[in-house]
């Protein structure tokens, strides 16, 4: 039983480190280094950044998404102000508060929009429920866009641009939640730079931990005068590693000759061929482009309990997330497939031999 065959498709982070990355981690263990993330891996780390970037950026490491998210929202928000996100956003919907906790009480303001992601329309709706000045309201000061969004869609660069033009002109700073940046970026084929500050982003929580690394992610400010206070609040928040090393080399590792690239293309390769799979089958629904590793599909009842059966493992997901009329009958469930870069090609055929039936 040692080389089974596991069908989990929970999420990308059912699986654990790639090799290089603990490889990483094991040769950083070995003698003293600075504490504190004054290391020479976080020093490497933080330069590859800046290069991958192509500009001087400010770079704290972190060990959890949540983390990286509510520090970098409070660093732009007042207790007064307001983040404006998807109403289903992972900041919203499944940080457990942080964001507001950590922005010392600032609200997250959901707005709707089709598969997750943010219109301008929405956006400027919003802000005209929100004018500057009244003192009864808390006052914008954040747009936050995940990409890829909660659904797997993913904005184009113009998109991101046209919604933080409309952020910035209304004085706020445009958080990016992107856990699943690399899956985002080799989906679009764009650069780094491009995805981010060149479409106006501010502050990005970088994702490694779903594509690779132990538990790992960057918050990166493309300013670093905005960054200025970040140290502190890292410190209070209890995200400062005393063994900082051990964030920089898996970030170093995940960086290094475009490891991450190649496990996002991996992961991204398995989606499709789950995503071209059920979609031929007879009953399937897709309800949404698939652009990342996450495939949502709504199958017959009886498929459902076929995958089951055949020890597939994936969530449930909420009808909320679609438009009404696509959502399941009664015959039907909704589902979340998500492979990583550790899913073997096998384990999708097999999956999708038990989907077949
Ligand atoms: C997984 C994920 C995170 C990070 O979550 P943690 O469990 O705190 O590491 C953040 N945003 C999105 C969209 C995610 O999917």
């Amino acid at each position: 039983m040692a080389s089974e065959l596991h069908l989990d498709f929970t999420s990308d982070n059912s699986s654990g480190a790639h090799p290089a990355i603990l490889e990483a981690l094991v040769a950083a263990n070995s003698g003293p280094a600075a504490a504190y993330g004054a290391d020479e891996w976080t020093k490497r780390a933080e330069k590859a950044l800046s290069k991958l970037f192509e500009r001087e950026v400010a770079v704290f490491l972190v060990a959890t998404g949540t983390a990286a998210n509510a520090l970098a929202l409070s660093a732009v928000t007042d207790p007064w102000g307001a983040v404006l996100c998807h109403e289903f956003a992972h900041i919203a919907a499944d940080e457990c508060g942080a964001p507001e906790f950590f922005a010392a009480g600032a609200k997250l303001v959901g707005l709707p929009g089709a598969a997750g992601k943010l219109t301008p329309a929405a956006l400027q709706d919003a802000l005209a429920m929100m004018p500057r000045g009244v003192v009864k309201q808390v006052q914008p000061q954040a747009l936050s866009l995940s990409q890829a969004t909660e659904c797997g869609a993913l904005y184009t660069a113009a998109e991101i641009s046209a919604l933080a033009d409309i952020a910035h002109s209304a004085g706020m700073a445009v958080h990016m939640d992107g856990a699943r940046f690399a899956n985002a970026l080799v989906s679009l084929g764009l650069t780094p730079a491009q995805m981010s500050w060149k479409a106006g982003v501010d502050v990005l929580s970088f994702g490694a931990t779903k594509n690779g690394a132990l538990a790992c992610e960057a918050v990166i400010f493309f300013d670093p005068a905005k960054a200025q206070n970040f140290a502190y609040r890292r410190k209070r928040g209890g995200h400062t590693l005393s063994k900082g090393r051990l964030l920089g080399a898996q970030m170093e590792a995940y960086l290094k000759d475009g490891l991450w690239l190649d496990l996002a293309r991996q992961a991204n390769a398995r989606a499709a061929e789950l995503e071209a799979g059920l979609a031929a089958l007879p009953g399937v629904r897709m309800p949404w482009k698939r652009e990342i590793n996450e495939v949502f599909a709504i199958v017959p009842n009886a498929m459902h309990a076929r995958l089951i059966a055949a020890g597939g493992r994936f969530h449930p997901w909420t009808p909320r997330a679609l438009e009404t009329g696509q959502r399941p009958g009664p015959d039907e469930a909704f589902i979340r497939l998500i492979p990583s870069f550790a899913t073997p090609a096998e384990a999708v055929v097999a999956l999708l031999a038990a989907a077949r039936g």
